[in-house]
């Protein structure tokens, strides 16, 4: 949360406790200060629930570390709870020929920050093996078994664009297969950058 969320917080929290919230114009400064760099992990709407549960359990004034000290169990609990994997098919931009590269890190990282942050719900290993006692299929793969496998679960296709998104765009830095991005705003282009057409023209010259 920012400095607007903390004074807003402290706000809400003087309704209800006229303890917490200094009075002295500098002091206020100086707590909101406090507060907000204590406090800046931590989403809003979390930490109006921890004060609240705080209040149901405590008589004393609530003070930052009592609603990073929740902040914490709840992510550590999320984090046990979270098996460090990702759907792969939510990833394109992952190599099928590099599948442990940069981008599959990447994609780990972010999937473990969401659940960090709250955006996500932890991904439990419940989730990826499936109900216990399921049959398996243990039928020797034949040649029909494979073509009704494709059929029911077409490969997803790369995809479509420009050739020259299989190299980085030595313009606005994006990797190989990703979108350029306007080097001011960081927005996704449709098109691509010139020099990443003429590295992709050097690279088929070269390799021609
Ligand atoms: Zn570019």
């Amino acid at each position: 949360m920012d400095t607007n969320d903390v004074i807003r917080l402290l706000g809400e929290i003087s309704l209800v406790d006229d303890r917490v919230v200094k009075t002295d114009k500098i002091e206020q400064r100086a707590q909101v200060h406090m507060w907000a760099s204590a406090l800046i992990d931590v989403p809003y709407e979390f930490a109006g629930e921890a004060v609240g549960r705080h209040y149901a359990e405590s008589a004393w004034p609530v003070m930052p570390k009592d609603i990073t000290a929740r902040w914490r169990d709840t992510i550590r609990d999320r984090m046990r709870r979270q098996v460090g994997t990702f759907e792969p098919a939510h990833h394109p931009e992952i190599d099928p020929d590099d599948p442990h590269g940069n981008a599959f890190v990447a994609a780990l990282r972010a999937g473990n920050r969401a659940v960090m942050t709250g955006a996500d719900a932890p991904r439990e290993l419940p989730e990826l093996v499936g109900r216990v006692g399921r049959t398996v299929d243990v039928a020797p793969a034949n040649e029909g078994y494979l073509a009704a496998k494709a059929a029911r679960y077409p490969k997803r296709e790369r995809p479509a664009g420009p050739p020259e998104l299989a190299v980085h765009c030595p313009a606005c830095g994006s990797a190989a297969n990703r979108p350029c991005q306007t080097t001011m705003r960081g927005r996704p282009m449709t098109g691509t950058h010139p020099s990443r057409r003429d590295v992709y023209e050097a690279q088929r010259g070269a390799v021609a």
